[in-house]
């Protein structure tokens, strides 16, 4: 398997470090609002790479957090606290914020089919893992404390910015509004460990003790910890959207590096934007669609996978009604080929005489996947399967081991049975009216009626009936 990683900017081939065991850190949610579909987009490219993983023969262990300590707007540690905002907003108190927000998030993964991660760690179980990670800092010689916080010291950490490939004077320009904040920091750029209840966080709800009073962690603290807790000091995979390069994961392994002496993470994922009229989909643009949006809409959650696994994880996507519509309509065929297909074929029974045409398409499938991880062919693979001529039970095979990685939940589908036989005289027909080739078109139809069934054509799609 090969994929991008961010790290060294090249696409590599993966090697984990005990095969065929892979320790994976997926950056969880923030819970302070609602979870929108820009981050199912990352959501579901995680549980696509920890499907094909899964595929190829390794034995993933993921870890997830959820962030339940606010943490401060701006990548420059200068805004208002996000939990103490929510809270604010919807009248109710940090902790019921948290408990909301997180189960709006589950509820919207389970929509989407995502695995629910192996160990799902908060951040407000993990408070004395953080202070012991700072305590080795501060022993390192890596931070140091003001009247108001812990920092990290960036100066100190030769390799900062190795991730973004920034340069640490671009950084300061970047962070020159926050000097007003704190007069005793030392630098711009240094990232805060620990906030003191005091001064501009004297109301701050949320407050632990520790050896320096009274206070709260800094954001990127709490992924070193719990990645460090249960995965070791250093893992194969962390992922994450593409937002958090420059700050949230430049500031992990600066700590989590500085503080073990040994490299954090091998192989970094990141995920391009689900964008709205080229803009990022943002709970602060406020341009964000919830599943409660996609559910008014008719949209099948579960569509939203195909339409993601359109675009490759490293492309912007960008959201718009017309195409989610279009991967409905697409997975509605699909659902309907699926059980066409079923009859008495089974589901992990491979075909006895597995023809060479269903072993090719099954290898196009796997190469798709291990070329930094290719969805829109493997995408492809499976239209093609389903319009070639090989058998139905062979079909049917491979739509299922495909779906292992798609998580389409193909098989699980219920409903009247259409003979896999009209479908694909269906399938034949859209491809003629694609061509524009209606001779064939009609005679595909005539055949489809004499069997005893209707199809009524639908933009780019069509539906079946029995009439
Ligand atoms: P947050 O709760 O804001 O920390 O976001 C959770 C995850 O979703 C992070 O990995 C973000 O990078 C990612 N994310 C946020 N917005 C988008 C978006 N519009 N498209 C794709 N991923 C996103
Ligand atoms: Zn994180």
């Amino acid at each position: 398997m090969k994929f991008y990683n961010t790290l060294s900017r090249k696409i590599e081939e993966f090697v984990p470090l005990n095969p065929p065991n892979v320790s994976f850190y997926a950056c969880g949610p923030t819970v302070y609002d609602f979870t929108h579909i820009g981050h199912m987009r990352t959501y579901t490219n995680n549980d696509v790479l920890k499907r094909a993983l899964t595929y190829l023969g390794y034995k993933v262990n993921q870890v997830m957090n959820v962030t339940d300590v606010g943490h401060l707007s701006g990548d420059d540690d200068s805004g208002e606290d996000k939990m103490e905002k929510g809270a604010k907003k919807y009248g109710k108190t940090v902790w019921d914020v948290a408990k909301f927000y997180t189960d709006f998030f589950f509820k919207t993964t389970d929509a989407l089919n995502i695995f629910r991660p192996d160990i799902t760690c908060k951040a407000t179980d993990h408070i004395e893992e953080m202070i012991q990670l700072i305590n080795r800092l501060i022993q390192n010689g890596f931070a140091y404390e003001t009247k108001e916080a812990l920092y990290f010291d960036v100066i100190k950490f030769k390799n900062y910015g190795k991730l973004s490939g920034q340069k640490l004077e671009e950084k300061i320009q970047a962070v020159r509004k926050e000097v007003i904040v704190d007069f005793q920091k030392k630098h711009p750029a240094d990232f805060a460990l620990w906030f003191k209840t005091v001064g501009r966080f004297v109301d701050h709800t949320m407050h632990w003790t520790s050896p320096w009073g009274e206070g709260f962690p800094g954001w990127h603290i709490e992924c070193s910890a719990m990645s460090m807790k249960y995965l070791g000091e250093t893992i194969d995979i962390h992922s994450g959207g593409i937002d958090h390069v420059p700050v949230h994961h430049e500031n992990e392994i600066a700590q989590s590096e500085a503080a073990t002496n040994k490299q954090f993470v091998k192989y970094w994922f990141h995920n391009n934007f689900l964008t709205v009229d080229g803009q990022k989909m943002s709970k602060s643009s406020g341009n964000f669609y919830t599943i409660e949006d996609i559910e008014k809409n008719k949209i099948d959650p579960i569509s939203l996978r195909l339409l993601f696994l359109q675009a490759h994880y490293r492309q912007p996507l960008n959201f718009t009604w017309q195409s989610a519509r279009a991967s409905q309509e697409a997975f509605n065929r699909l659902k309907e080929i699926s059980l066409g297909l079923k009859g008495s074929s089974s589901l992990t029974r491979k075909p006895v005489n597995f023809s060479t045409k269903a072993i090719s398409f099954q290898q196009q499938f796997k190469t798709a996947l291990e070329n930094d991880l290719q969805t829109p062919m493997a995408v492809a693979v499976m239209w093609d399967v389903i319009k070639s001529d090989i058998a139905n039970d062979e079909k049917y095979y491979l739509l299922s081991d495909f779906d292992r990685v798609f998580g389409l939940n193909l098989s699980n589908i219920t409903k009247e049975k259409i003979d896999a036989n009209i479908i694909i005289l269906a399938e034949r027909r859209l491809e003629a009216r694609k061509k524009r080739d209606f001779d064939a078109s009609d005679r595909l139809r005539i055949k489809i009626e004499k069997a005893g069934f209707k199809v009524e054509d639908k933009g780019d799609s069509y539906t079946i009936k029995k009439s």
